[in-house]
């Protein structure tokens, strides 16, 4: 079972990669699939390997994504 899940707000994307990009686990890909603004946002093709580590959310310059720890 995944330790973490990833929330993603697909209308603040700006398409710029960088969550896919670190993301350590390979949790997300960008979307062929645009938002209302034109841009492609992430979409979670791995979703058992989420940490929860909120790297994606770190790097997010649009508060659009984060990561966070399921408690135990
Ligand atoms: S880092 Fe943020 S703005 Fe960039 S692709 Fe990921 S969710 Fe979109
Ligand atoms: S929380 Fe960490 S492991 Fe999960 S998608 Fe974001 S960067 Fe990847």
């Amino acid at each position: 079972m995944a330790k973490g899940f990833v929330s993603i707000a697909a209308e603040r994307c700006k398409g710029c990669g960088f969550c896919v990009e670190f993301c350590p686990t390979r949790v997300l890909v960008l979307s062929s699939a645009f938002n209302s603004t034109g841009y492609h946002p992430p979409h979670v093709v791995a979703a058992e390997k989420c940490s929860g580590c909120d790297l994606c959310g770190m790097y997010c310059p649009d508060f659009a994504i984060f990561g966070g720890r399921y408690a135990r």
